[in-house]
């Protein structure tokens, strides 16, 4: 087990400047965002099938048995479902373990089969670099083991990734600093989850400070504290029982209406990926 932070060498040649960035999966139902430079290429989560992860990638030009590590959020399915399945085919596609990075105390929470890919296991809170990547983790408030959001750097560009949170604490303000494209959870109108089919016990967990932010919170901290750096500000983590692609859109829009800020918002609708974003 490590504790301190390391460095993850690629080995791969190549020449590129370019940052890429695509979600290909955002919702209650599965998650996982693809993040690249010429060299190297990472997944945040993989909580979608094996077949649709390659499918997907395959429709932005990207081959599933080139990525290079998968960083792990935290253990619920929604993040993970798809992980040991990926640890077995890239390891039966190119002969090589598959790196998978995750938290000391949310690795043992990873189920992996007869194939386990080199897990890399690093505290919460501690940076890392993976190939071109500088990655920093930081801890949000979820009902996970030990649920974490990360900043990834490469090539001047800094990309932020928070979704499965009940609130937005102070701290993650400062981890959103000079950030170029940030994604943030919008996982559920109010109204809709009161009213909404989930049993009393499992609405309250979703509003609880260890569950996840609604339309409301998250377009309070776009209309108060959103960097004025972030060009891209993506929304995800959609709930598909509680929440409408329409909603999000139209509370993201009036939060930064308030702002004379040169934002694009994209929502991440469940069901579909995002088109690549590059820079
Ligand atoms: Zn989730
Ligand atoms: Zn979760």
């Amino acid at each position: 087990m490590k504790s301190n932070c390391f460095c993850y060498k690629v080995e791969r040649k190549g020449r590129g400047f370019i940052v890429k960035i695509c979600i290909l999966a955002s919702s209650s139902s599965g998650n996982a965002a693809f993040l690249s430079t010429e060299r190297t290429r990472l997944l945040i989560d993989a909580g979608i099938g094996r077949r649709e992860l390659a499918k997907r990638l395959a429709a932005i030009g990207e081959d599933l048995a080139q990525i290079d590590a998968v960083l792990v959020t935290h253990e619920h399915s929604d993040h993970v479902a798809g992980l040991a399945a990926l640890a077995r085919f890239c390891f039966a596609r190119r002969a090589r373990h598959l790196a998978v990075f995750a938290t000391e105390r949310t690795a043992p929470y990873l189920e992996w089969g007869e194939c386990v890919p080199a897990v890399e296991t690093f505290q919460a809170g501690c940076g890392f670099t993976i190939g071109d990547f500088d990655i920093s983790s930081f801890t949000i408030p979820h009902d996970a083991v030990d649920p974490v959001g990360y900043t990834v750097r490469a090539e001047g560009i800094k990309v932020a990734i928070a979704t499965d949170l009940g609130y937005i604490p102070d701290s993650l303000r400062v981890h959103f600093r000079d950030t170029d494209v940030l994604m943030l959870e919008s996982n559920h109108d109010l109204e809709m989850l009161r009213v909404g089919p989930y049993p009393w016990s499992v609405k309250q967990r979703v509003m609880s400070r260890r569950g996840h932010l609604s339309n409301e919170v998250t377009a309070e901290f776009i209309r108060n504290d959103l960097d004025s750096r972030v060009s891209t500000l993506i929304l995800g983590h959609l709930s598909e029982h509680n929440n409408h692609p329409e909603l999000v859109r139209r509370a993201g829009y009036d939060a930064l209406d308030g702002r004379a800020l040169f934002t694009q918002l994209f929502v991440a609708e469940p069901g579909t990926q995002s088109p690549v974003f590059s820079y």
